[in-house]
């Protein structure tokens, strides 16, 4: 199996068509959303590659941390928010993972795009999207990359206060303004209201200067924190939103659309939350409205699973107790792809997938499971004490350098906030296997 092959499947379960309509397959079993199928793919593309590498004889770097993304993942989270949140037209957020074949995918099924800098904006454009389907939603913009969004066509922006309508006066008079307002955060993973959005207070001054200037603001943005678990955060933002479309109204705003930002999350809240957003925006907003949003975990997420070579073992005895425990060095961290410990607040879940010659992949065991067995502390590689993966779980096996681990659920601001630090390698292989048709047929695979 070479690096960054697609895997293809013989064994498809679930087609576009059927996946919207029902949950069966021609033969009339019942699926879990072809969940089963994933995960067999995945295996075999763990298995396949960590086989073929031999510690004692690789050259360097072969044995270093690979990621195998399931596309098909990402195609059956389009599916659920067509579903569940079928008035809302999503833009994926770029920043989440940049994968180029997740975009691709993304593209191909019509998603569009949030994007926060010129690097992101070219990236999309370089795959042939329309420069309509693109927002450039950051309320405090480069003046060269507002050049540059100006003279590439992409007119949809977001901006939170007046000196950023003076730089769109300046530099890009005709874009399509949405003004971002504040929410209330407080229930989400990570906060991004101390930093965006302006107060409800402010609102109708900054619509009152864009007037003035001739600017044209055509809807509302607005984003409840990052991995949001609260609804009712979503309920009062909309009613925020409410008030400020009113607002420009009565000064001869024509609004038509509104951003409901990001922050959904891809476990099973995800259908209360869009219930609960759905009811609202109808009942807030009238059909006329565009409904527009910035997802960025929920499509990616689960979509990744990472794999990690154990490069160096210390046994750690306790005299007095008589226990033996172990600290484990893996070839990647919290400055690699588990700056997600970091900057995400996430706590992966390390699990087994070979120890010594046995293939462990579908134990499925993690080493949070079984207490009172050997404990261990997970570590990566770079110098700085700061590096732990976790500070303690059990396995019953021994793991030993040359072993292999891996978490699942890698998908979201992992790879894309990794760094070099000490000398360590910031560009991981990425496996790709597709565990639905549609996905495939899209892709061309
Ligand atoms: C980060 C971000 C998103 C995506 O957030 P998720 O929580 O990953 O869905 C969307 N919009 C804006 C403006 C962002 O900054």
């Amino acid at each position: 199996m070479a690096p960054s092959a697609y895997i293809a499947t013989e064994e498809y379960h679930l087609s576009c068509d059927k996946l919207q309509s029902c949950d069966y397959i021609a033969r009339g079993v019942p699926v879990d959303h072809g969940a089963g199928t994933s995960k067999q793919l995945i295996g075999e593309a763990l298995k396949s590659r960590v086989e073929a590498i031999d510690q004692d004889t690789c050259g360097v770097g072969e044995e270093d941390a690979f990621f195998v993304a399931d596309l098909g993942e990402v195609y059956r989270q389009h599916m659920r928010w067509k579903t569940h949140l079928g008035r809302v037209k999503p833009h994926y957020a770029v920043k989440c993972n940049p994968d180029p074949q997740v975009l691709r995918l993304l593209s191909e099924m019509g998603v569009g795009f949030d994007c926060a800098s010129k690097a992101e904006i070219e990236q999309v454009l370089k795959m042939g999207v329309d420069p309509s389907r693109i927002i450039y939603a950051q309320p405090c913009k480069t003046k060269s990359y507002v050049r540059y969004a100006a003279q590439s066509g992409v007119k949809q922006m977001t901006f939170d206060n007046a000196d950023e309508l003076y730089k769109t006066k300046q530099l890009f008079p005709g874009a399509e303004l949405y003004l971002r307002i504040l929410t209330d955060d407080s229930a989400s993973l990570c906060r991004l209201s101390q930093k965006f959005g302006a107060s409800l207070d402010t609102t109708a001054e900054l619509l009152e200067l864009a007037k003035k200037l001739e600017l044209n603001v055509v809807g509302v943005a607005f984003h409840v924190g990052s991995g949001a678990s609260d609804p009712k955060a979503f309920i009062k933002a909309v009613q925020d939103a409410r008030f400020v479309f009113d607002q420009a109204a009565t000064l001869g705003f024509e609004m038509h659309t509104l951003d409901v930002g990001g922050g959904f999350t891809g476990d099973d809240t995800f259908e209360p939350m869009a219930a609960v957003l759905s009811a609202s925006l109808d009942s807030y907003f009238p059909p006329s409205v565009r409904i527009i949003g910035e997802p960025g975990r929920y499509y990616v997420s689960t979509a990744f699973t990472i794999a990690c070579h154990v490069i160096a073992r210390r046994t750690v005895t306790d005299a007095t107790l008589g226990t033996t425990s172990y600290m484990l060095y893996l070839n990647d961290g919290v400055y690699g792809n588990f700056s997600s410990i970091i900057f995400d607040h996430q706590n992966p879940v390390p699990r087994l997938l070979k120890c010594g010659d046995a293939m462990l992949y579908d134990v499925r065991r993690s080493g949070y499971d079984t207490p009172s067995m050997t404990e261990y502390s997970i570590w990566g590689p770079t110098c700085d004490g700061i590096d732990v993966i976790s500070q303690s779980c059990v396995f019953p096996e021994v793991i030993d350098v040359g072993d292999w681990l891996y978490f699942e659920d890698m998908g979201a601001y992992t790879k894309c906030s990794a760094t070099r630090f000490n000398g360590f390698t910031d560009a991981h292989d990425v496996v790709y296997v597709c565990s639905e048709p549609g996905a495939g047929a899209l892709l061309g695979f």
